[in-house]
Parts: structure tokens; sequence; C-alpha cells
């Protein structure tokens, strides 16, 4: 059985058995699901710990084998205006259809207010960490980290991305001999952590199940009732982008059957639907887009990574539908001018959101700000909170899909053939190169 079809599986029995446990109204029931979710826990931490190794192994391997430093600011720049352009018509179908849809009109003053004093606690929260925030010039002087141990310590992809890079690139101008000491053993690191990951998704779909079980069994029905038309809104963005934006590239830029594509990876957004972490995916989507789809190493440890920390148009699509929508239901008119505003902070803001469960929720303060709406942040979040892991779940699951879409794209514009999505489906497959 494909690994797609039996996290299929654990989602759908952890959807079913959690939602009888809601509806049934047992809370011994939804205790118990409750109960098991630091199982679901211990898994992402498990497959998490792949990330570094992973990331650092497989990009120095991936840029020493460049050979030639000037394709790698080529497929830099690329992935960049790739990621850039692809987010922003994310933001803009997000404005289409909140300007269309209005869902915000439809929400009563009561149903707002019982919102707000709902969740006023946790919107609270949310902005005390959006305060400690680092500024813009922060963020950008990150990115060189003073040590990158400590990088890896924390997690942090983008200074360690950069460490890497410069390792990778010293690494081919020295002797022979002792590059090939270095390469060897990353090389090994990298087989290892494949392997590692192989043995991991044994356990997701048991994994996906307590998550998901969890989640719905917990959720809060009776607000999906008042936010529907919101909640559907994102997801019909969602959608589009995901299907609409990615298949018409994947069609036209990247020259395959986008119906292949989305059959070969469809591990990866059922997996970040059920993690709701683009990072705790970035082992997966890394591994399936050199033996699903083929692209070379040097392409997808690059531009994977680099997307699992800056590449989110679910996100920023989200960002763009919430904006308009808190703004509707405080009857606060947004125009044209401040809809381009929100075009641009929600590119950058889902550019500075780490790829980890709720972060979108915090750099949405961001765009709140940028058109005016301070004063609504706190009543505002409260006001969307309640139907935030649900939206998380899917937002997360458009952003490992444009990874892998940009991938598909820069390796193709580099030459390479996909072997696992292009020629004759009926042929057995070469390795990928
Ligand atoms: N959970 C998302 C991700 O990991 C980020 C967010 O939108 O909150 O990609």
């Amino acid at each position: 059985m494909q690994l797609y079809t039996k996290i299929l599986i654990g989602l759908i029995a952890g959807a079913v058995v959690g939602a009888v446990a809601n509806l049934s109204g047992i809370t011994g029931f939804q205790n118990f699901l409750g109960a098991l979710e630091p199982l679901g826990t211990a898994f992402i931490n498990l497959i998490t710990m792949i990330v570094v190794p992973l990331v650092v192994a497989s990009l120095l391997v991936g840029t020493a084998s460049l050979g030639d430093l000037s394709k790698l600011g080529r497929i830099g720049g690329k992935t960049l205006l790739f990621y850039m352009c692809t987010t922003a018509v994310a933001v803009s179908i997000g404005l289409a259809i909140s300007n269309f849809v209005e869902p915000g009109s439809g929400v009563s003053e009561i149903t707002r207010d019982e919102l707000a004093a709902r969740y006023g606690g946790e919107a609270q929260a949310s902005m005390d960490m959006a305060a400690q925030a680092p500024s813009w010039v922060e963020t950008l002087l990150a990115v060189i980290p003073r040590n990158p141990v400590q990088a890896a310590a924390n997690m942090d992809l983008l200074p360690l991305i950069f460490f890497t890079i410069c390792f990778g690139a010293a690494l081919t101008v020295i002797q022979k001999d002792r590059r090939d000491a270095v390469l060897n053993f990353f090389h090994g690191v990298n087989d290892v952590s494949m392997v590692l990951i192989n043995w991991i998704m044994e356990l997701a779909p048991y994994a996906v199940f307590v998550l998901i079980a969890a989640v719905i069994g917990n959720f809060g029905f009776d607000l999906l009732q008042s936010l529907l038309i919101y909640t559907v809104a994102v997801a019909a963005g969602l959608l589009l982008h995901a299907f609409g934006t990615y298949g018409l590239i994947l069609r036209f830029l990247v020259r395959v059957n986008p119906a292949r594509f989305y059959k070969k990876i469809a591990a990866v957004p059922l997996f970040a639907f059920s993690t709701s972490s683009s990072n705790a995916t970035l082992p997966l989507t890394i591994e399936t887009a050199e033996e699903e789809l083929g692209a070379s190493n040097e392409v997808a440890s690059f531009v994977l990574p680099l997307g699992a920390t800056m590449n989110m148009d679910g996100t920023a699509l989200y960002q763009a539908v919430a904006v308009m929508f808190i703004a509707q239901i405080y009857g606060i008119p947004l125009d044209l001018a401040d809809q381009l505003i929100i075009v641009m902070t929600a590119t950058l803001a889902s550019i500075g959101a780490a790829g980890v469960p709720s972060a979108g929720i915090i750099t949405l303060i961001i765009v709140l700000n940028s058109v005016g709406l301070q004063g609504q942040v706190q009543a505002g979040i409260a006001l969307i909170l309640g139907v935030d892991r649900i939206l998380d779940m899917l937002r997360t699951s458009v952003n490992v899909t444009g990874d892998l879409t940009c991938c598909s794209f820069i390796a193709k514009t580099e030459g390479e053939t996909l072997v696992g999505i292009e020629g004759d489906e009926t042929k057995p497959q070469a390795q990928a190169a």
C-alpha cells in the first residue's frame, strides 16, 4: 500500500473517531482522545529531529557537487522570484474571494462579541508573542549566524542554510583528498537521514490518527457554524491556489501532467495537514522530491528547506481573507490601495512566519497593522482563533505543495528530467539523477 493511502486511512479514521467523541458529548471519550495527543507530539518530535542533520548534510553535498557557484546564484534567484510571485498570486486570490463573498457581512454583532470575549485571552497571548518578534533589520541580520551550532540548536533554518552554503562553497576549493573525506562523511549522514525517515514514516498513519482524533474530538463545532462562510472562503481560496495556480504552472511551465504530480506527492500535503508544520514535514518533502518526482539532490536540498521557512502561499492567502473578514465585521472599508498594501505585507509576513503550527496568526498582526486595523487586532484575532487550527492544517498543506511545485519548476529549468512524473507511466522508471 502506498504511503499516502496509509496516511489517508489514519486521517479518515481519526476524523471519524474524533467526530463521534465530539458529537456524542461523552466527555470521558473526548478527554481520552486529548490524553492521546502526546503520542502525536512524540511522533512530530521524532520526525523533526531529522530536520537539522538532513538539511545540513543534503545541502552541503548539494552545494559542493554543483561545482559552479554561479549555478547556485541562478537557482537562488529563480527560487526567490518564484516564491514571491506565487505568494502574491495567492494573496490576490484571497482578496478576490473576500471581495466577492464578503464573509464578514454575515456575522451578527452578538456572535462577534461572544467570540471576542471567549478568545480574548488567547488573542492577547498571540499579541504578546508578536510584540517580541524582531524588526525587519534584525531579521535580515539574523540570516548570518554568529554561531552556526546555536542556529542548528534553535532550528533556525535560514542562518543554518546560509552557513551550510558558505561551507559547501569553500569545500569545493580545498585539496581533493580532504574534500572527499568531508563529503563522504556528509553523504553518509544524508543516507542515514533518509533511512531514518523511512523508519519513522512507518508510524505516520498511527500518529496521524491520534493527532486528527484529538483535534476533531475537541473542536468547537458551534464555532464552525458562526464562522462557516469565513472558513469556506479560506478553504475555497486554498483549493483554487493548490489546484488552479499550481496546476497551471505544472501544466504550462513545468510541462508535466498535474494529476500525476499530485498523486506522487499526495503523502506530503496529507502529512502537513496532520502536523500543521512545514518544518516537521520537511524531511518527507525532500525525500518525496528526490525519490518520487526525481528531482536532483542539488535542487531539492536548496529549494525545499528555503521553501519550508520562506514560502507560505497558504498562510499568505489565509491572512488576506482574515484581514478582509475582520475589516468587514467592524465595518471598516479597505479600498484598492489598502488591498495592494495587503498583497505586499502578507507576502512579506508569510516569509517571516516560521514553519510551525499557528505561526501565521502571529504574523497576521503585521498585516492588520499595515492597513490601520491596530485597534481591532485583539478582538479580530479572538474572532478567528476558534477555527484557526483547522485552517492551519489546510494552509500548511498548500505551503508544502507550493514548495514541491517550485522544486519541480527549478529542476525543469535546470535541464533535469523529472523521471517520476515525466515520460511513459507504464515503463519502469529510471533512478533519479
Ligand atoms: N503552520 C504553517 C506552516 O508550518 C504556518 C502557519 O500558517 O501558521 O507552514
